[in-house]
């Protein structure tokens, strides 16, 4: 018997993960993505899975899959300067009598595929190039109108939809913007080097290049650099761009700059941009989750993970609470500190990446190792 209804708005990696969540815990649900299917509301190469992002995975029945098809690591990185000489290994962490690696990586379409069969295996429904038009919250559920004209009531509508979300507006201020960081990012997808078997981090004199294992033969290159907001570059000028502003760099970041930066085309360029809504993220039956909450900066790959562990927690919540209003107040506590941990600590990191002359003190590999530490704890 079913337990509920949840209207989820967004199929992305949140509303993907929560919508598996739920199914299992017995609700019936419906997903709606306002892009046209599966791929076209995927953006970028590929997808840092650190070891709580796994655990998150696993217990949605995802991890295997997304390991089979990655490249799993056995440490969680290493830091080298602008020549390409070690500085710091970087460890990571295992969470105590788990077989989890302490990183996986794929691509973000693998990643996409593997939550999407799983969802439409667990019973969700999935429907593309659909959104609501309004939301009416009431003692007896959510009205919803839809842009095809259909409507539904549901017992719970979750907004899944993203930094720009739609659904926000209805749970808390309207007035909540994402923050421009200052840097933005390129990637672009080489051949896995051998020397690439975990992230590899090259620190520049103006912003950070590094490496992903995202399969045996796969990896990806980015950079974190300072950029102008709203600085506007054509797709054609991306591989001189990026050339350029890796002049500086030698040992692996120069090699791969010199070998695969050919193809403008194959370049993904992406402004990083964070947010932390205050608690609670719900308003009656609409609750938030993932990047609509807590937009990350990719500083510490934990934007995803946090969004999956939200759908893991908010159905557990919901099915431990018989009350909707506990379930939620619940989910909001359990998530704020540690979603806050991860936004506040990658902005730091990236204001350090950007002038490091100014954070003389600042111990990058320190705070991401605290970080990694304090995620392998019980969500
Ligand atoms: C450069 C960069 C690199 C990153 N790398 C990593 C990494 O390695 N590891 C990691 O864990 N995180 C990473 N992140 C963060 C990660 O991508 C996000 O945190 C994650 O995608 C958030 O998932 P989400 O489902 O909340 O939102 P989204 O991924 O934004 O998904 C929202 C979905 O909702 C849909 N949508 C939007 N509006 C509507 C609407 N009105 N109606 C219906 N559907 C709608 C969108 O089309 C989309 O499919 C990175 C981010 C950036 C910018």
């Amino acid at each position: 018997m079913s337990r509920g209804t949840a209207l989820i708005v967004g199929g992305g990696i949140g509303g993907l993960s929560t919508a598996i969540a739920l199914r299992n815990a017995g609700y019936d649900v419906h997903v709606v993505e306002i892009q046209a299917d599966l791929h076209s509301s995927v953006y970028g190469v590929g997808i840092i899975q650190p070891v709580n992002a796994l655990r998150a995975l696993e217990a949605i029945g995802c991890a295997e899959a997304c390991m089979a098809v990655g490249y799993s690591t056995t440490a969680w990185g290493q830091m080298l300067d602008v020549d390409g000489n070690l500085v710091r290994e970087m460890p990571g962490a295992r969470i105590p009598g788990s077989d989890l690696p302490p990183m996986n990586g794929l691509t973000r379409p693998q990643l996409h595929r593997i939550l999407t069969d799983k969802a439409l295996e667990t019973g969700a429904v999935l429907e593309y190039s659909k959104t609501f038009t309004t939301l009416k919250d009431g003692p007896a559920g959510v009205a919803v109108e839809f842009t095809d004209g259909s409507s539904s009531v549901y017992d719970y509508v979750v907004g899944a939809d993203g930094v720009y979300s739609k659904v926000r507006p209805h749970v808390m201020a309207e007035g909540l913007k994402p923050v421009y960081l200052g840097q933005s990012a390129f990637r672009l997808n080489i051949p896995r080097e051998p020397e690439i078997d975990r992230i590899i981090l090259q620190h520049g004199p103006e912003g950070l290049a590094g490496f992903v294992p995202i399969g045996p033969d796969l990896a990806y290159l980015f950079y974190n650099t300072t950029w102008e907001e709203g600085r506007w570059l054509d797709q054609d000028k991306m591989a001189d761009e990026l050339r350029e502003r890796l002049a500086p760099f030698g040992g692996l970041t120069g090699r791969v700059r010199d070998k695969y930066i050919n193809d403008p085309a194959q370049i993904v360029f992406r402004p990083e941009e964070w947010l932390i809504a205050p608690a609670p993220w719900h308003n009656g039956r609409i609750v938030l989750i993932g990047d609509a909450v807590h937009a990350v900066t990719p500083h510490l790959g934990q934007g995803a993970a946090q969004a999956i562990e939200d759908g893991v927690v908010l159905a557990e919540c919901l099915a431990t609470h018989p009350d909707h209003e506990d379930a939620f107040t619940s989910y909001s506590e359990r998530r704020y500190e540690r979603c806050r941990l991860i936004v506040e600590s990658s902005v730091a990191i990236g204001e350090y990446e950007m002038d490091p002359a100014s954070h003389p003190d600042f111990d990058h590999a320190g705070l991401t190792q605290h970080v990694l530490e304090t995620m392998i704890q019980p969500v």
